[in-house]
């Protein structure tokens, strides 16, 4: 096939590129680089089946050739206030990369015939009054509140790609992400698995926020792409949960970071602006992703994290 990748050069759209390579598919990748990062994608470079372009896909796509397939992975996707590169700081892009970005996406899509395949979020159920999370749940989002401009864009998108689905017959996908960590994490994003490896390996305290009860279910990035690609080769349109259904809390998850990287620091325990509205349990029901895509995770946290100190090391110099 020759897909085209909206968000190539960030952390989940680098690891499809590779993926979707390795399998023996076309690439045409698209990013503006307000979040993905082009050290992800430096090493496609002269590789003659990945095609690049530069450009800000809630403008408009020129994408000529045939398309047989479409991932829209361009947005950004940090909750933390503090990170240049979560959507705190870039509200108006984060709308329209969901908003407009989907709508430029659905368009090639109709007008191709290619499959479209959606990356939304465990964000769209806000905070979940029901546990785990299954597909059928439609959420607890306030339209205003702090989270909004990515919850809603995302719940727009949703809406948008069911609509083109249903109204013109795109063959379309959702996919529905939670928690994921691995190489290619921006060190700098603020979400809790960089912060912890790099505070563990620099031996700095971690800095778990409140009590550390909040609890969310972390996936390996290798176990993600796997559930997406198979969601992209079957013919499933409704939304499919993707991520590791083993939930814990913060605070065990910062001790297991410790645990594996040898930390004797400890932890430090800091008040968040985040706490208020961090929403305080997350978990996947995968029964869909099980029955329909025949997946589930492979990788335990342990492996996961030792996967990825190496790329952590190499960014902060130790290696
Ligand atoms: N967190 C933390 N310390 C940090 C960064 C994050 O305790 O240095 C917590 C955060 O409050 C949240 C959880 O870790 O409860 C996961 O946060 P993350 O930003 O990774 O993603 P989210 O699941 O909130 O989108």
């Amino acid at each position: 096939m020759r897909i085209l990748i909206t968000g190539a050069a960030g952390f989940l759209g680098s690891h499809l590129c590779d993926r979707l390579l390795a399998d023996g598919h076309n690439i045409v990748g698209m990013d503006n680089f307000i979040t993905g990062n082009p050290d992800n994608i430096a090493h496609l470079a002269g590789n003659e089946r990945f095609q690049f372009i530069k450009c800000d896909i809630s403008n408009y796509i020129f994408a000529p050739g045939k398309v047989d397939a479409i991932l829209h992975f361009a947005s950004p996707a940090s909750p933390n206030p503090q990170s240049k590169a979560g959507y705190f700081n870039l509200p108006i892009q984060t709308m329209k990369a969901g908003a407009l970005g989907t709508l430029n996406c659905l368009g090639i899509a109709r007008r191709e015939g290619s499959r479209f395949l959606l990356a939304s979020t465990s964000e769209i159920y806000g905070d979940p009054e029901i546990h785990p999370q299954v597909e059928s749940y439609v959420g607890n989002v306030d339209p205003i509140g702090e989270r909004a401009v990515y919850d809603e864009a995302k719940r727009f998108a949703e809406s948008l790609t069911m609509a083109y689905h249903r109204f013109h017959g795109v063959n379309t996908a959702i996919v529905r992400i939670f928690n994921t960590y691995g190489p290619r994490m921006d060190l700098e994003d603020g979400r809790a698995l960089p912060n912890f490896l790099k505070q563990a390996l620099l031996g700095q305290a971690l800095t778990v926020y409140g009590t550390g009860s909040q609890t969310r279910s972390f996936c390996f990035v290798d176990d993600l792409i796997n559930g997406i690609v198979k969601l992209l080769y079957s013919d499933e349109h409704l939304p499919v949960n993707i991520g590791n259904p083993i939930e814990m809390t913060i605070l065990e998850f910062a001790e297991a970071i410790n645990k594996v990287v040898g930390n004797a620091a400890g932890i430090r325990f800091i008040e968040d602006a985040r706490s208020a509205r961090d929403p305080q349990r997350r978990q996947p029901d995968i029964s869909r992703a099980r029955e329909i895509l025949n997946w589930q995770p492979q990788v335990n946290l342990e492996e996961g994290i030792r996967r990825t100190i190496p790329f952590f090391k190499q960014k902060l110099g130790l290696a």
